[in-house]
């Protein structure tokens, strides 16, 4: 996951300061110096991070963390502010109605998915049961409306666009006017892409967006835009009005400080993320989830949807009732091994999980993973009922795992990595306890 380094730098910075035995101004600094460093190395633009750890010493109060109050919990949570902050500044984008004609124009560097986003934008909108068109008022890029028509097509989105017209304004304007005549709630109109050192192109946007009068410009950014990004953001910014980011491939292992840097720089929250190059790679970003997962603290409301999204509906009351109880027996285990073998999506939930995916099911690796949770699966096999309905880690003792090695067929030490795996879920899951179980969409439960 793009930024997944940064987390865990962070996490360690705050675990290494919480192993402290007191906690003075100079421990606080070296933790904030470290989380810094992550943040730079990131790629976060440099005033950006200063201002950060200017806020977080402000708000950390040291007399609350030398009267032995949970100290990486308050640094975390200051952290977390911070980082919330930049990817919500607060004022939410403008959001078009269902059934009342929007226009959204879609701006962005080259190469950074914009065309892509735009078929996935109005892809999403459509199986909402809106009426969305595309006009591709791409004039420079050759190809570009090829390949948005060839999207269109595949999604029955209808489009505008002219292989002869070189003037983009006249195409977009008479792309807008058709599809306002033809009722389309959602008329979304993808621009050249360009770099802030092309004037022209960047008068050309200007112009676009002036005779077009988007209801919502959405700058598009690839995850993995370095430290130029701020400037490059800043430089659409100032030229047209824009209102809301979608960041792409965050699929990918990008750095993706740049991001932050960029929507820090255009002061519009993130409002959609693509997440592969198919049309159904795309996720409504929440800001807090992920921060959450990004610094290990657990995505909750998305594993929720995740379970409602992917876990078949008969099984999904039986499920979260044993997360509620929050008793992760080996069974429990043997069962959601089974789902993974079976439906392959369900690994999509405990993916949201901190700690689950990353080290079980490391992605790219996904058959040995696999031939992991068979051999597993195995020794579970030659465990008696008691031992899979215990959750009593000392239950299974020197001799009961020497059984059950014997009895499958494997080595003793595989029988305790086993065991080791399950007892780092049953911690994992373990947080999960006293859950009460909202129903879909409602998070307030959690
Ligand atoms: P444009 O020049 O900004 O219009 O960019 P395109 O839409 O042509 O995309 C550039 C490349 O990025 C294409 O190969 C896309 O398939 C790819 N792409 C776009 N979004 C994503 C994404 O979310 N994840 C991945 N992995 N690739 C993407």
């Amino acid at each position: 996951m793009v930024l997944a380094q940064l987390g865990g730098s962070i996490s360690r910075a705050l675990q290494q300061m919480s192993n402290a035995t007191i906690i003075d101004e100079k421990v606080l600094n070296e933790c904030l110096n470290e989380i810094s460093r992550a943040l730079l190395q990131s790629d976060v633009q440099f005033k950006l991070v200063k201002d950060m750890q200017m806020n977080i010493k402000k708000i950390v109060n040291l007399d609350d963390l030398a009267a032995g109050h949970n100290k990486r919990r308050i640094i975390q949570q200051a952290v977390f502010n911070e980082l919330c902050k930049i990817l919500d500044p607060g004022k939410p984008s403008f959001t078009p109605k269902k059934g009342k004609t929007s226009v959204v124009m879609f701006v962005g560097l080259q190469g950074s998915g914009k065309t892509t986003t735009c078929t996935k934008y109005a892809y999403y909108h459509q199986k909402k049961g809106w009426k969305p068109a595309l006009v591709c008022a791409d004039t420079f890029r050759a190809g570009a409306f090829d390949q948005l028509k060839q999207n269109a097509t595949k999604a029955k989105i209808p489009f505008y666009g002219s292989y002869m017209e070189s003037d983009p304004v006249k195409i977009a304007v008479e792309g807008v006017e058709r599809f306002k005549k033809e009722n389309c709630d959602l008329i979304i109109v993808d621009t050249s892409g360009r770099h802030k050192q092309e004037a022209a192109l960047f008068e050309e946007m200007r112009q676009v967006s002036e005779a077009t009068k988007p209801d919502l410009v959405i700058f598009v950014m690839d995850s993995s835009i370095g430290q130029a990004a701020f400037d490059q953001a800043q430089a659409f910014k100032q030229s047209v009005a824009v209102g809301a980011v979608i960041v792409t491939k965050m699929d990918g292992h990008a750095k993706g400080g740049g991001a932050l840097s960029a929507v820090a720089a255009t002061k519009s929250p993130v409002i959609f993320i693509g997440t592969g190059e198919h049309m159904d790679e795309f996720e409504v970003f929440d800001v807090k989830p992920f921060v959450s997962r990004l610094l290990g603290m657990g995505d909750w409301s998305g594993f929720m949807d995740k379970i409602h999204e992917v876990v078949p509906m008969d099984q999904q009351p039986e499920l979260l009732q044993k997360l509620s109880e929050g008793n992760f027996t080996l069974r429990i285990m043997y069962e959601q091994f089974q789902n993974i073998l079976n439906m392959g999506p369900i690994s999509q939930v405990f993916s949201m999980l901190p700690g689950f995916s990353a080290e079980l099911m490391p992605k790219g690796r996904e058959k040995e993973s696999q031939a992991k949770i068979k051999r597993y699966m195995t020794m579970m096999d030659s465990m008696t009922n008691e031992e899979l309905d215990s959750t009593n880690p000392k239950l299974i003792n020197e001799s009961r795992m020497m059984r059950i090695a014997r009895g499958s067929g494997r080595q003793f030490k595989e029988v305790m990595e086993m065991l080791e795996e399950y007892k780092r879920l049953a911690k994992i899951w373990s947080k999960m306890k006293g859950l009460k179980i909202p129903k879909k969409g409602d998070m307030s439960a959690l």
